[in-house]
């Protein structure tokens, strides 16, 4: 009975309870739910046991730049990317963190300007920190909680008319799913960019290029759907600059889980396997086909949004951005963008604000507002459970 007991006490929480068809369905935070079904076949594949005197040291790898790093999530980070082809990772450092959103604050850190060093006439000022609108809601209240003397947050980035500046440019970008380029030109004036590529993966977009910017940032939440391990990773070409995001972390939270490093590692080495393991080592263990992610992240967009375009145009009210697509170098096929989510508008006159209407019909979303943008507009997530998805997608069709 103890026994009992103790397990159920231990049991990990799913995070959210289950939806019958006249529950709010909440769809405003972007939780990847979705990938659940696909971990739950992959067997051990993914799965980690680590003895009580694993992980205890501060340190990883006193040689590397960041020192935390775990040589096997380095290792495995490297390896997915050349998979995928999605991002250069020859003379980059590989930088860990606590979800990409620590690095993002680590890449503020370390591009704004030392002015304990700078030049005499300088005012000292924050740099500003601005993104296209519509822009993810996180950046500015980031960039702002904490009232740093260091960084700033200024808005759009096609207002901005200064000539120094940390533009982010998130591509394929949250909210709207537009593939984006910086719009300032950093090769005059002071300008930095840092690339928030999450969504870069080839289950939302098709692979087109191998990205080589001077900040990546990515994470596990998006790419394998992993967000409660709370790993990003951060591909930087330049030591100085690494060494600095590096410090940010450690004065943060000196250092990023090793257990965490590691669990994540094994995800990426199981959706690594799926596309380069040879099918007489899968007989050997026994085991079938190993699982492919993209696949199945692709076959589950591909799904969701054409029943969201099918949702929106039996409802009438509402309009979808239009359909993209381009060849991917990954799955040599070409494909369109799916992407993690839909920025919803709703054109009817009388509803100004959409998302208080969509409240009114029990489906939470986030408003354009949050985004820089028009409150006509709404972002929902499209990477939710199938039941929550489904009723999301009823109700949504029968709107008038
Ligand atoms: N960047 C973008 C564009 C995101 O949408 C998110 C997650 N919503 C993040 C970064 C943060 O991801 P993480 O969970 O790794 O902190």
């Amino acid at each position: 009975h103890r026994r009992a007991r103790t397990a159920s006490s231990m049991a990990p929480s799913t995070g959210k309870p289950a939806v019958t068809t006249d529950s709010v369905i909440n769809l405003d935070h972007g939780d990847p739910t979705m990938f659940e079904e696909f971990w739950r076949e992959t067997g051990d594949a993914a799965e980690v046991v680590i003895p009580g005197w694993q992980t205890m040291s501060y340190f990883s790898d006193v040689t590397n730049v960041c020192w935390f790093l775990e040589p096997e999530l380095d290792r495995q980070v490297r390896r997915l990317h050349r998979v995928v082809g999605n991002a250069a990772v020859d003379g980059y450092h590989v930088l860990v963190g606590t979800g990409s959103t620590q690095l993002f604050m680590a890449a503020l850190y370390a591009l704004a300007p030392d002015h304990s060093a700078a030049a005499a006439g300088d005012a000292g000022e924050p740099i500003s920190v601005v993104s296209t609108a519509p822009y993810y809601s996180s950046y500015p209240a980031v960039t702002d909680f904490l009232r740093s003397g260091l960084f700033r947050w200024a808005g759009d980035a096609d207002a901005f008319g200064g000539d120094s500046y940390i533009e982010l440019v998130c591509s394929p970008n949250n909210p709207d799913g537009a593939i984006r380029e910086a719009v300032l030109d950093s090769k005059t004036g002071n300008g930095r960019t840092v690339h928030d590529l999450a969504y870069y993966w080839p289950q939302y977009t098709p692979i087109t290029k191998r990205a080589a910017h001077d900040i990546m940032l990515f994470t596990v939440s998006k790419s394998t759907g992993h967000a409660g391990t709370r790993i990003g990773w951060a591909l930087v070409k330049d030591r100085a600059i690494a060494r600095k995001m590096t410090k940010f972390v450690e004065l943060n939270t000196i250092g990023v889980s090793k257990d965490s490093q590691m669990r994540a590692a094994k995800v990426l080495a199981a959706v690594s396997d799926g596309y380069e393991r040879r099918p007489e080592q899968t007989k050997e263990t026994k085991t079938a086909t190993p699982p492919r992610l993209f696949d199945f992240g692709r076959r589950k967009m591909v799904e969701r949004w054409s029943m969201l375009r099918a949702a929106v145009a039996a409802s009438g009210i509402f309009s979808l951005p239009e359909e993209t697509s381009g060849f991917c170098n990954f799955t040599k096929v070409t494909a369109a963008t799916n992407p993690a989510f839909a920025w919803l508008r709703c054109d009817r006159e009388d509803v100004e604000d959409c998302a208080g209407f969509l409240r009114g019909h029990k489906i939470l979303t986030r408003s354009g507002a949050q985004f820089g943008a028009d409150a006509r507009y709404v972002r929902v997530s499209m990477l939710d459970r199938d039941d929550a998805y489904d009723i999301f997608i009823n109700r949504l069709s029968s709107l008038k």
